[in-house]
C-alpha cells in the first residue's frame, strides 16, 4: 500500500478490519523506530499518530545526533558510551539524513572546562563512543579558535577542543524510519488520535479507539498488546487506562532560534557555556544560523508551544556574551521553535540534571510505556521494547526473528552503499541534477532530503505545470504521493524543513503549494481557509515571541 493520504480510507479500513499483534500510539521516532524494529522481526504493526508524524518532539529537537557530551558531568557513563556508539549506526543507515559535524568546545578562563578537563571528556567520549580514527578530538591553540571564530570572545579564551557529533533533520529522520516501517509492512496512519482503550473480561486490552481526525469518525483497532510511545503525553494516554501506573513525567521546555548567516556568519558548530553554568548550542546551517536550547520546567500545554520574550533574551545574552562583536537583536530572528522534552520525574532535581535515560513502564492492562530518551537512541529503544514483546507478551509464533534485525538496515533514502557510498552517490546526483538544471544549492539539497529516493522525487517535475520552482514541486509531490502530508504545514514544516530555516521561502510560495494541495486532495473552500489559517499561524509563531 503507499504511503499516501490518498489512500487513507484503505488504510483506514485495513485498520478496523484486521487484528494487530501490536498497536503503537505515537509518530515520533519513538514510535517509528518501535514500528520498524517490529514490522523487521515479521509482527504485524499498526501505528497511529494523532496529529503529523514528528509534530510533537521529534521535529523541535537540537537536530543533532549525539552522545550527549555534557551527560559525562553527571556520570551517566552508560548512557554516553550506548548514544555515543549509536550515532555511527544511525549515521550508516541513513547518510543522506545525518551528516558528521567538527563541533568547537572553546575554553575560557572560570568556564565549565578547562583544558585539562576538556581533554579528558573529550578523550574519554571517543573511547565510550568508540570513535573511529578520523574523527577524533583534537585539542587547539587559542589562535586556532579564533581563526575559526573570528568574532568570538578573546577575553580569557585558552584553547579548544574539536570533535565530531552529527547534525540531523529531526523530522526528516522520523519520517525515513517510518516509511521503512511502512515498506516492511507497518499499517501507519496520522490525525489518528488514540482516545480509548478496549478490555476483555481479564481487563487486558483488546482494542484501540481512535478518532480519524479527517473526517471525524471513530474506529476501533484489535489488538492485545499496546506501546505506548507518545512522548510529552505518555501519561494523558495512561489516564485512559484502568491501570494508571505512579511514576509520571515532568516535561521541560527547550527553544531554538534561527538567525539569517549575514546577521550571523557561523562557519564552524560551536559549544559554549552560558551566564548561568549551562551550554548551548550555535550551529551553521543551509544558510542559517540556529541557536539553543534553553531548559525550564514546563506544566503549559505540549501542543499549543510558544516561544517566549525572555527565552530569546536569554539566548540573545548567552550569544552577546560568547560572541561580543556580533550585536543581533530580536529583530534579527528569522524563525524560532519550542519543544518538550519527556524526562522522567525526579525528585528535587532541576531540569539540567535529570536523566535523559529512557524508561518502559508495564501495566497489568498489557499497555506498555516507553518514555524519556533521545533522538539518538530511538533504535536501540525499539530494540528493547520488541525484546519485551518477545519474552513477555507476543506469542513467540507470531515472530520471523527473534533478534533484532535493524542495525544494518538502511531506513528508507538511505540505499546509498553506507556512509563511504554517499560520497560518490552524491557526486553523481550532483552531475545529474545539475544537467537537469537545478542550481549547486538546489541539487544539495535534494539529495539530503531524498538520499536514495530521489530518481522517484524528480519524476514528477516532467509534469510541473504550476508557478512552483521544479525542486519544491518534486518535494510537495513526492510528499503528496509518499509521505503521507495532508495539511499544507506538514510539508513546510516537518518534510521540508522550510518553515524553520528558509521561512521566506515559505510566504512566496505558501499559496501556490496550498492551491495545487486543494486540487488534488478536492479540498471544499472551507478546508482550504482553514488550512490557509494554519498556515499563517504557524508563520506568526516562529517568527514572533509571547510576553508568557
Ligand atoms: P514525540 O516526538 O513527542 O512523539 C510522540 C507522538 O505521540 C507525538 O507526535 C504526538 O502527537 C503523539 N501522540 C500523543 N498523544 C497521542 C494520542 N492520544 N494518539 C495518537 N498519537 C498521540 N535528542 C537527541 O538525540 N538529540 C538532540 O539534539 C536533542 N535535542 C533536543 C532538544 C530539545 C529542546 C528537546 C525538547 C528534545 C531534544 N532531544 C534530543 C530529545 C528528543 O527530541 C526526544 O527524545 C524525542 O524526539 C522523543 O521522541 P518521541 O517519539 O518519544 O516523542
Amino acid at each position: 500500500m503507499s504511503f499516501s493520504n490518498l489512500r487513507r480510507a484503505e488504510t483506514t479500513s485495513k485498520l478496523a478490519n484486521e487484528t494487530f499483534d501490536i498497536v503503537i500510539v505515537g509518530g515520533g521516532i519513538t514510535g517509528a523506530g518501535i514500528a520498524l524494529d517490529a514490522a523487521t522481526r515479521g509482527l504485524k504493526v499498526a501505528l497511529l499518530e494523532m496529529n503529523d508524524f514528528a509534530s510533537g518532539t521529534s521535529s523541535r529537537s537540537t537536530k543533532l545526533v549525539h552522545g550527549g557530551l555534557r551527560y559525562l558531568k553527571q556520570f551517566e557513563i552508560k548512557e554516553v558510551a550506548q548514544l555515543g556508539r549509536e550515532r555511527a549506526v544511525v549515521y550508516e543507515n541513513g547518510p543522506h539524513v545525518t551528516t558528521p559535524e567538527r563541533m568547537l568546545l572553546p575554553f575560557h578562563k572560570g568556564g565549565t572546562f578547562g583544558r585539562v578537563m576538556t581533554n579528558v571528556a573529550l578523550t574519554m567520549y571517543d573511547n565510550l563512543a568508540q570513535v573511529k580514527r578520523s574523527e577524533r578530538k583534537v585539542m587547539i591553540s587559542k589562535d586556532a579558535v579564533v581563526d575559526k571564530v573570528p568574532f568570538i570572545k578573546e577575553k580569557g579564551l585558552k584553547g579548544g577542543g574539536v570533535y565530531v557529533e552529527y547534525r540531523t533533520d529531526d523530522a526528516r529522520l522520523t519520517l525515513e524510519v517510518m516509511k521503512k516501517a511502512a515498506e516492511k509492512g507497518a499499517t501507519i496512519l496520522n490525525y489518528a488520535q488514540v482516545t480509548g482503550f478496549e478490555y476483555d473480561k481479564k481487563k487486558k486490552v483488546n482494542g484501540v479507539r481512535f478518532l480519524d481526525k479527517a473526517i471525524h469518525k471513530e474506529v476501533i483497532v484489535r489488538t492485545d498488546v499496546v506501546v505506548n510511545a507518545s512522548g510529552p503525553w505518555v501519561d494523558k494516554l495512561r489516564h485512559l487506562d484502568y491501570a494508571k501506573g505512579k511514576k509520571h513525567l515532568q516535561l521541560s521546555k527547550g527553544v531554538h532560534i534561527v538567525f539569517d548567516q549575514e546577521k550571523f556568519p557561523l562557519k564552524q558548530a560551536v559549544y559554549f557555556d552560558t551566564h548561568d553554568k549551562r551550554m548551548v548550542f550555535a550551529i551553521p546551517r543551509d544558510g542559517k544560523t540556529y541557536v539553543g536550547t534553553t531548559d525550564d520546567f514546563y506544566d503549559g500545554n505540549a501542543e499549543d508551544m510558544h516561544v517566549l520574550q525572555s527565552e530569546v533574551d536569554y539566548l540573545l545574552k548567552a550569544i552577546a556574551d560568547m560572541f561580543p562583536h556580533l550585536t543581533l537583536h530580536e529583530a534579527d530572528v528569522e524563525s524560532s521553535w519550542a519543544g518538550v522534552r519527556p524526562l522522567i520525574f525526579e525528585e528535587g532535581k532541576d531540569p539540567s540534571e535529570i536523566s535523559r535515560k529512557d524508561e518502559i513502564w508495564e501495566a497489568e492492562s498489557n499497555i506498555i510505556t516507553i518514555a524519556g530518551g533521545k533522538l539518538t537512541g530511538y533504535r536501540k529503544m525499539a530494540e528493547t521494547i520488541v525484546d519485551l514483546l518477545y519474552k513477555k507478551y507476543v506469542p513467540k509464533k507470531r515472530f520471523d526473528h527473534a533478534t533484532c534485525q535493524t542495525k544494518q538496515l538502511p531506513i528508507s533514502g538511505g540505499d546509498v552503499g553506507g556512509s563511504k557510498g554517499f560520497a560518490t552517490f552524491k557526486e553523481t546526483w550532483m552531475q545529474k541534477l545539475q544537467a537537469l538544471s537545478f542550481t549547486k544549492d538546489e541539487a544539495t539539497n535534494l539529495i539530503a532530503t531524498f538520499g536514495s529516493n530521489i530518481d522517484t522525487a524528480i519524476s514528477y517535475i516532467d509534469y510541473n505545470d504550476t508557478n512552483l520552482p521544479n525542486a519544491l514541486y518534486a518535494k510537495l509531490m513526492y510528499s503528496i504521493h509518499h509521505e503521507m502530508v495532508l495539511h499544507p504545514i506538514d510539508f513546510m514544516y516537518r518534510r521540508t524543513g522550510d518553515l524553520l530555516f528558509n521561512i521566506a521561502e515559505v510566504k512566496r510560495h505558501k499559496a501556490d503549494i496550498i492551491d495545487v494541495m486543494a486540487k488534488i486532495f478536492v479540498w471544499s473552500n472551507d478546508l482550504k481557509a482553514l488550512y490557509t489559517k494554519e498556515v499563517d499561524e504557524a508563520i506568526k509563531n516562529a517568527e514572533s515571541f509571547r510576553v508568557s
